[in-house]
């Protein structure tokens, strides 16, 4: 099932039916249900008994084969890293699969899983489109995240979006066009997926038994699915802590920063403190924060008390560092010096 913001996507996409294009980039903010949207539009498109809007029926041989993983016309292509986190490996290409097991258990211990779509996997998949459907309807490709792909394997995969096998549909999913090659941008329709408004997005959130909904959403920027995984983040109680010690400005402690925060990803904190002062300069210029509404006072008090050029060179001093955040780091001094750096705003 799509998610209930996502009708109207659904319904307008319906209207391509009768020259539906080979390759459409579904994008638009992370955490709003792209992927789930993409798998539903594949399983309708290979449903046998569609529904006149384009829903898959649910009952047909082909729906049961999908729900369960394994539609010959089907293939799901994903980083090895969310293959192993989501279970979203259904469909994989055997070879790929072998090669990539095989450089695996090579690797063993030292090797993380790759977080790219690489060229094996890409040519895994062009095996699969070079042979002809099995249930004589389409074939469906998903591939996610789009800006997964490194170089190799995007140009492995740009001559099969050039001329694509007749019946063969590939789905890119992506929250970063920004970082896809323009050659496959051009070669595919691009369909830019809604947000959901505040209403939508928080009557769902509650029905998944999340409290504080109005709050978590807009430290989400508006997305639900991050929201959810917000309100069930383990890293909460530090992160409400470490809002705390923004909110004391001058009183920030940052060597207790360094030591309570030095087990925790550099990239998750630099993008707390990332969007603290997003809303520091938020609230000073227009007067409303945009993640952390319930800490408006707080804002508005450390706003006042800082001051404006400290302020933009401590931005660039941020930026800085998540350009770096991926490289191994001592985490415990980059969150000391990041912090006192915040506090001498206030100096
Ligand atoms: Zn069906």
């Amino acid at each position: 099932m799509i998610y209930p913001w996502q009708a109207d996507d659904w319904n307008r996409l319906q209207q391509l039916r009768g020259h539906w294009p080979h390759a459409l980039l579904l994008h638009g903010q992370a955490g709003i249900g792209k992927l789930r949207f993409a798998q539903h539009l594949a399983q309708g498109l290979l449903c046998e008994d569609q529904r006149e809007n384009g829903e898959p029926c649910g009952a047909c041989v082909a729906c049961n084969w999908f729900v369960q993983g394994n539609h010959p016309d089907y293939r799901i292509v994903v980083p090895e890293a969310l293959a192993a986190e989501a279970g979203l490996g259904y469909g994989a290409d055997d070879k790929a699969d072998k090669a990539d097991k095989a450089d695996a258990d090579e690797g063993k211990k030292t090797r993380a899983p790759s977080k790219e779509i690489k060229i094996e996997q890409i040519r895994g998949l062009l095996d699969f489109v070079g042979v002809g459907s099995h249930r004589g309807g389409a074939r469906v490709v998903v591939l996610y995240p789009a800006e997964g792909l490194n170089i190799a394997a995007a140009n492995a995969l740009l001559k099969t979006l050039e001329e694509p096998p007749a019946g063969v549909v590939f789905l890119m999913v992506s929250a970063r066009v920004d970082r896809l090659l323009p050659t496959i941008i051009s070669r595919c329709r691009q369909w830019p997926m809604s947000m959901p408004s505040p209403e939508a997005a928080t009557q769902w959130l509650a029905a998944q038994g999340v409290s504080e909904a109005p709050a978590l959403l807009a430290e989400a920027g508006g997305a639900p699915l991050t929201a959810l995984a917000l309100a069930s983040d383990e890293n909460r109680t530090l992160r409400d802590w470490t809002l705390k010690q923004l909110a004391a400005g001058p009183e920030c402690d940052a060597f207790a920063c360094g030591e309570a925060l030095q087990k925790l990803p550099v990239p998750l904190v630099l993008g707390w403190l990332q969007r603290w002062m997003y809303d520091l300069l938020a609230q000073r210029a227009a007067g409303a924060p945009r993640y952390f509404p319930q800490a408006s006072a707080a804002l508005t008090r450390c706003a006042s008390q800082a001051d404006a050029s400290a302020f933009a060179r401590f931005m660039r001093t941020v930026t800085r560092q998540r350009a770096v955040e991926n490289h191994p780091l001592n985490a415990r001094l980059v969150f000391e010096e990041l912090f006192l750096g915040y506090r001498e705003l206030f100096a």
